[in-house]
């Protein structure tokens, strides 16, 4: 052999077995640990074992080692044990016993005069897995048992711990050379592309995951069951193989496909490696490599077998003929694709699927499948987006996924402000949840923490905070407030305006309504300057506009009422995002409180930043509100909304009522808007709403030379509107081109959507991560899409 492990072959090939007499042995037990008793001996590959029993019936094992040992290897595993005993002193594995005069191990010396390391362990009752029955509950606390003992062994190191141990998985680069031993040639191809597909992909991957010192070899013949309770683990064995390796190819070396009928194998898997997940939860990435590795254990396996074989051929082999068994294993997992075992495995660990996993015929199927399901299950009218729905799987940033693993550049939801999935938010909720998630009435700081914040933000005396769980929620308590508030029932909102599903907030929502307003509520004419009622640009458009608040004050009169409330949403987005002339929302409140109204600021639209120079857009408008209201982006994702308003109000009101909401800012929702808070300040992203809302527009703005369909441009921050007319001097809205536009920009790799009374417009309303490389994207599929129609 002229590889880099001569050294190890040789011992490995020449095992140079001690064979002390057995008096000899007595005598050293003795000598060294006061022990005697019966002696009997134990099957070992390169040591001298046996199990004593003593007269008081304690039980033990005596290890005399092979003069080759390395004592400092033998020195890792004894401190290893020790450090276990520290960490989980009921943990079942087996414990050092101290020599006479304290120590770990002692030493013997052979006739010729070589000196043998000697330790004693206690000795594990039980009977070993590979004698009882196979079962789920056996399975997953297999699973379990190993990740305790990878606790306990979590902060343990030594100098020795990354030694040469020839089965070390993360080494097999360096049995390549031998598979030449393996006589079957299907079996020899097999390993070689397993040991090839190691060294290209799995290697520089698994380098990247958590390492630790683990067992590493915790199979069916190393794990012992209670006889009486053969369901239940009682122990680990042989902590001989111990290594600093990747953490993840501990319960690799306990998923032994030989032991299980293959039928039953992926069932098997996912239940070891859940219940491994269930004490120490496992990382997506290590997973994901969990079938390369299975296949890289029996490689390994099989390949030390024949090259042993083959170097010592008058040896009998330590392991037993179990090449063919082997190459099995090996053929019947490769007969299992990669995809459904991680796939198997992620579901058992809640983990989304790989993506993307499916050929697209099975994508189709599955989405049609979904679809029925859908209209079962949650009624026919269940809107969905797009004429081919995206069937949609995970989202990064401003980035969503399909099924197929087709990238889509989302530029309409809004909900995911800081961008899908952000990794502080995940991190904010998934720590909290683990920690305490409850009814909120108890007294926990984080909803303090985060009102004060939040608080903050806003005008002073918008200081008290009722917390909800959604943006309708928080418009119907707003409402009911202002009406205990005034004692009066009249409602202001614009035309159509939309503010939410309860009962109350749906008949403030003309946008919504299929049926005509109710008396309590008055509508004003939108403030569009394109299209609205009052269009020159030499005209006092502000109080034009504002004059009709004055009418509908007066026309809620005539049946009988007076105003509660203006509510109004500052983006003024389901009215296709007008370019509302500046001053316009402050002289309509000023009549509404002149009138005795209130103003409800619904900021579930344009708040956090989304405008772009503040982080309200009441602010943005000049207007001081009695109630803001936020819902949507508040928790990126995580349901909250709040309804924030002075202390008077609030207390006045639910001292009448004990209004209570369960879950509304209950402690993983408030993580959940700490830590958007966190990221829009951190990454300055109402300045980038700023800058790339006006990038993205002169960008569309752009476009207009070419494509007379673009009637108008408009926007603030990052909410922008694109009106598109068939004719740019009749402005007749191109409603039919507009919806065609949205499924060419989706085929094009974009997603907006359309909004305004007529439905021409197309709303751009991306996340506030969104930059001018994603706003050049979207301005070419804009393009595309216009030039294709
Ligand atoms: N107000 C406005 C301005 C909205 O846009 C919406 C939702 N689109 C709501 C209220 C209602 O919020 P939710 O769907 O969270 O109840």
């Amino acid at each position: 052999m002229t590889d880099q492990h001569d050294n190890g072959d040789i011992k490995f090939l020449d095992r140079n077995t001690p064979k002390f007499p057995l008096k000899k042995i007595g005598q050293i037990a003795q000598d060294l640990y006061d022990l005697s008793g019966d002696f009997k001996s134990l099957k070992s590959e390169r040591d001298q074992n046996y199990h004593i029993q003593t007269k008081s019936g304690k039980n033990y094992v005596f290890k005399l080692s092979n003069q080759d040992e390395n004592p400092g290897v033998i020195d890792f595993q004894l401190k290893a044990l020790a450090h276990i005993k520290e960490q989980d002193p009921t943990l079942p594995v087996p414990r050092v016993l101290s020599t006479k005069n304290g120590r770990f191990s002692g030493m013997a010396k052979d006739f010729q005069g070589t000196e043998h390391i000697v330790h004693v362990l206690t000795y594990l009752p039980g009977i070993i897995l590979d004698e009882v029955r196979q079962t789920r509950t056996l399975w997953k606390n297999r699973g379990a048992f190993l990740a305790r003992l990878d606790i306990s062994l979590r902060g343990f190191f030594h100098p020795h711990a990354r030694h040469h141990l020839l089965w070390d998985i993360t080494r097999c680069k360096d049995l390549r050379p031998h598979t030449l031993h393996i006589s079957d040639t299907a079996a020899r191809r097999n390993i070689e592309k397993i040991f090839d597909h190691m060294a290209a992909d799995v290697l520089p991957k698994l380098k990247t995951l958590r390492h630790q010192v683990i067992h590493n070899d915790a199979d069916v013949m190393n794990s012992l069951t209670d006889p009486t309770q053969p369901d239940i683990m009682s122990g680990v064995l042989d902590f001989g193989d111990m290594v600093y390796a990747p953490l993840i190819l501990e319960p690799i070396l306990a998923a032994d496909i030989q032991t299980i009928h293959k039928d039953d194998y992926i069932e098997f898997l996912s239940t070891l490696i859940a219940g491994y997940d269930s004490i120490l939860p496992l990382e997506e990435e290590e997973i994901d490599l969990v079938y390369d590795l299975i296949l890289a254990r029996y490689a390994v396996f099989a390949t030390i077998i024949a090259w042993r074989r083959a170097m010592s051929p008058d040896q009998p082999a330590y392991l037993p003929e179990e090449e063919t068994p082997c190459w099995k294993a090996i053929s019947n997992l490769m007969a299992i694709k990669r995809s459904i075992v991680r796939d198997a495995l992620r579901k058992a660990c809640c983990y989304p699927p790989f993506c993307p996993t499916k050929k697209e015929n099975d994508i189709a199927d599955d989405t049609g499948l979904l679809l029925e399901r859908r209209h079962q299950l949650m009624g026919d009218a269940a809107p969905l987006f797009y004429k081919c729905p995206v069937h949609v799987e995970r989202g990064r940033g401003p980035w969503l996924y399909d099924v197929q693993g087709n990238a889509y550049l989302d530029a309409y939801n809004n909900v995911p402000v800081v961008g899908h999935c952000h990794p502080h938010v995940v991190k904010a909720v998934s720590r909290q949840i683990a920690a305490l998630n409850l009814n909120t009435r108890y007294i926990y700081q984080n909803i303090l923490d985060y009102a004060e914040r939040l608080t903050a933000l806003l005008p002073d005396h918008l200081s008290s905070c009722f917390f909800v769980n959604s943006g309708s929620e928080a418009n119907d308590i707003a409402w009911q407030m202002s009406k205990f508030i005034t004692g009066e029932k009249g409602a202001l909102v614009m035309e159509n305006a939309y503010h939410g599903i309860t009962e109350v907030t749906k008949a403030l929502s003309p946008y919504e309504l299929n049926s005509e307003l109710a008396p309590h509520v008055q509508t004003l004419i939108s403030p569009d300057p394109y299209r609205g009622l009052h269009q020159d640009k030499n005209d006092d458009l502000v109080n034009l506009f504002a004059a009709d608040t004055d009418r509908a004050i007066a026309d809620m009169a005539k049946s009988g009422h007076k105003p509660t409330a203006f509510m109004i949403d500052s983006s003024f987005i389901s009215n296709g995002i007008p370019d509302v002339p500046d001053g316009y929302l402050a002289r309509v409140a000023d009549k509404v409180r002149n009138a005795g109204g209130l103003i409800i600021a619904d900021e579930v639209q344009a708040g956090f930043g989304r405008l772009g120079t503040d982080m309200w857009g009441c602010n943005v408008h000049g207007i001081t509100p009695d109630f803001v209201t936020i819902g949507k982006p508040v928790g990126n994702g995580y349901p909250l909304g709040v309804v924030i308003t002075s202390p008077g109000i609030l207390n006045a009101y639910i001292n009448e009522t004990q209004l209570f909401s369960t879950f509304g800012g209950n402690p993983v929702a408030c993580a959940a808007g700490m830590a958007v808070l966190d990221v829009i300040e951190n990454e300055n992203l109402m300045a980038n709403a700023c800058k790339t809302g006006n990038y993205l527009i002169d960008g569309i703005c752009a476009l207009m030379d070419r494509h007379p369909l673009i009637g108008d441009v408009r926007g603030r921050g990052l909410i922008v509107g694109v009106e598109l007319v068939k004719d740019r001097e009749t402005k007749e809205p191109a409603t039919k081109e507009t919806d065609r536009m949205l499924d060419l920009m989706k085929d094009n790799g974009v997603l907006v959507g359309n909004e305004g009374p007529y439905s021409n417009v197309i709303k751009i309303r991306p996340s506030l991560v969104f930059r001018e490389e994603h706003a050049d994207i979207l301005i070419k599929s804009l393009d595309c899409s216009l030039k294709s129609l």
